[in-house]
């Protein structure tokens, strides 16, 4: 059996699982500082069955306005991130950044809960895990949260607060048949009752990205000792909008993983290319 992803940086990629493909937190609004490139234009975006938003940060939500009006698809968020993405498609975000988006397509974003089942196909379902999001230290907010040039960006400060309001966190637990591929958003790692719950999954998609590379490779080896994965695909680490991001630094997790888990195989994507994994 073949299970496919397509990355397109940050934690925005798309899971090809037989004639189901689902999309998550699509994110192409990157600035030409971005690294590595990303060549995929949301228009090229199709054949999707629905979106999933793990939480409402703005480099999770952008375009998913846009593919629940032109896609006609269902898009599975928080309550929050649905705000979000309507106050961001009306343009009430950031500058420049307006779609038309009907009352229709607004309905098609579905609020959600923690643990709630949803059925694709007979084949594959997608369960919501209760997570959070990784906690920012200090420095990092300061000196990369609050650049002067995102802030530019931003309409007025009233509405920086709903820019960043994160809302509920949501893990994904996608089943196909008899596989499962766990994926986050954001790096949980204290939710140990939780990630038990899919302990030997197939695939792990981990988001390396908020933390020092120290912190990182703990948090997400915690993780993954817990999973106990089969496959690891490290997602989030590329410097989608700098200065907001940078390059995440993974040797440390490579080395861990070299250490503890030297069996799990790791799949590094590169952006706009597909990744066939036989499971
Ligand atoms: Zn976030």
């Amino acid at each position: 059996m073949q299970i496919k992803i397509k990355w397109f940086g940050t934690a925005n990629y798309i899971l090809e699982l037989g004639n189901v493909r689902l999309h998550f937190d699509p994110f192409f609004f990157r600035n030409e500082n971005s690294f590595p490139e990303l060549q995929t234009k949301k228009e090229e975006i199709k054949d999707i069955n629905a979106i999933f938003i793990s939480h409402g940060h703005f480099d999770h939500i952008t375009e998913a306005g846009w593919l629940a009006e032109n896609l006609e698809i269902p898009v599975y968020c928080s309550e929050i991130a649905k705000e979000n993405i309507i106050n961001h498609v009306e343009g009430k975000i950031i500058e420049d950044q307006k779609y038309s988006i009907s009352e229709v397509a607004k309905n098609r974003i579905k609020t959600c809960k923690f643990h709630d089942k949803i059925q694709i196909s007979p084949e594959v379902s997608v369960e919501l895990i209760k997570s959070e999001h990784i906690k920012f230290d200090l420095v990092t907010i300061l000196s990369r949260l609050f650049s002067w040039k995102f802030l530019k960006q931003i309409k007025s400060m009233a509405h920086l607060g709903k820019a960043f309001l994160m809302g509920d966190v949501f893990g994904f637990s996608t089943t196909y048949l008899d596989k499962n591929i766990i994926s986050f958003g954001s790096l949980w790692h204290e939710y140990e009752d939780e990630l038990r719950k899919h302990e030997n999954c197939d695939i792990f998609i981990v988001p390396l990205a908020g933390n020092s590379k120290r912190h990182m490779a703990k948090k997400a080896g915690k993780m993954v000792d817990i999973l106990k994965p089969k496959v690891v695909i490290p997602v989030h680490w590329d410097n989608f909008y700098p200065p907001i991001s940078r390059l995440e630094n993974l040797n440390p997790f490579y080395k861990y993983m070299e250490n503890k888990h030297p069996n799990i195989l790791i799949m590094m994507p590169k952006m706009d290319e597909e990744i066939v994994i036989d499971v």
